[in-house]
């Protein structure tokens, strides 16, 4: 067998291979049953993720995209409203924003940290403004007690989109339980991924719980009587079994991924044409991504690919500068850290599977690329 040496950017299969035979048995176990769409393995799924972030609800749906326009429809949020979330995120978090009618309106992120800047939101908080999306990108959690306040002093909703922070921590609290409600997703490639689309929303209040699972689900009260029009939006049981595996892992390998970046940290610190990825005492960091902001970025990208390496940019065009915000009449030194970002910063490999001599090799690569 050829041996690859390549880096790859994400291992899947790497990391099926190591639960195999408890994946195997969870799929197996649903198409035994047939039942493919509701029920058990869905509902066992949804109770394990609430127990494990200690929050009463978790409703499951077909992705974290979803999830997001699902929570703002049900919570009245639409035309002729504002929601506030971060310049530097996944398109998903804004295009949930106008799937659901109301209108983006975006703020910096912060120049260290990448997530949302506080001190900037209550400049852009209005009488339309309804709620905040703060995203705990990359895996680390926004300043949600900052948002907190700004939100109880003009009474509005926070949905953390939480798509990217899977069991990180605020302040000794699991993020997805600090907002009105939170969403989050499991595509494949998260640090709880399944095997295709699929995402959550999370909460405490038991009647905005009952009425997400009604609309995520044709509006059902049974099968044929419907209280109002919803969509489909459903987690299906293959996914779900995938997930209550997976679940029982996601702690074990978080904390891979925080001794992978520390160890990255540690060989690349010592580089002036980098910046390693700052964290704050107060929070547990899940390091969905390891970004690091570099000098020559581009080069060193090409480099690294060259040498096996694969890496990613998240994001290289910050919302605002995209062609689908153009509408909004921004220009990109209204957003100066998110259009800064983009030219800067690097993704490099991180994931449980990734072992210390790949970490080795990455390190020395960037090491001779800045020395030559
Ligand atoms: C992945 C992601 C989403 C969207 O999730 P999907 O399941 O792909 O729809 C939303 N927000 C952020 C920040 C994400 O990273």
């Amino acid at each position: 067998m050829e041996i690859d040496l390549n880096i790859p950017f994400i291992n899947l299969y790497g990391q099926y291979l190591s639960i195999k035979n408890e994946i195997d048995q969870a799929i197996t176990e649903v198409i035994r049953k047939s039942a493919y769409i509701g029920g058990q393995h869905r509902e066992k799924f949804e109770r394990d993720f609430a127990n494990y972030l200690g929050v009463r609800h978790c409703i499951g749906v077909a992705n974290g995209t979803d999830a997001l326009t699902i929570c703002l429809k049900v919570l009245g949020i639409g035309q002729g409203d504002e929601v506030i979330t971060v310049a530097n995120t996944f398109i998903a978090t804004a295009e949930a924003i106008t799937n659901a009618g109301a209108k983006v309106v975006f703020v910096d992120n912060d120049p260290d940290y990448y997530v949302i800047d506080p001190d900037e939101i209550e400049k852009k908080v209005t009488n339309k403004t309804k709620a905040i999306i703060p995203v705990h990108l990359h895996g680390h959690p926004a300043d949600i007690d900052r948002i907190l306040e700004i939100a109880h002093k003009y009474n509005i909703f926070i949905i953390e989109d939480s798509a990217q922070a899977h069991g990180a921590e605020f302040r000794g609290k699991k993020v997805g339980t600090l907002g009105t409600a939170a969403t989050f997703s499991f595509y494949p490639g998260k640090n709880l991924g399944a095997y295709g689309d699929a995402g959550a929303i999370v909460t405490n209040d038991d009647e905005f719980a009952m009425k997400i699972k009604m609309y995520a689900n044709h509006g059902r009260v049974s099968k044929y009587d419907h209280e109002f029009e919803g969509v489909n939006s459903r987690l299906d049981n293959i996914q779900a079994a995938v997930l209550s595996v997976k679940l029982k892992y996601l702690d074990q390998w978080n904390e891979k991924r925080r001794s992978i970046a520390e160890y990255y940290s540690r060989r690349l610190s010592d580089i002036k044409e980098i910046v390693i990825p700052k964290t704050k005492s107060y929070v547990k960091d899940v390091y969905h991504l390891y970004v690091i902001k570099a000098h020559r970025r581009d080069e060193l990208r090409e480099y690294l690919l060259k040498n096996g390496v694969a890496t990613g940019i998240h994001y290289p065009i910050a919302l605002p500068n995209l062609k689908a915000y153009q509408y909004l009449g921004h220009k990109p030194d209204d957003f100066p850290n998110a259009t800064k970002c983009q030219s800067e910063i690097l993704s490099l490999p991180i994931y449980p599977e990734l072992t210390e001599e790949n970490i080795d090799k990455i390190c020395l690569l960037i090491h001779e690329f800045y020395r030559s």
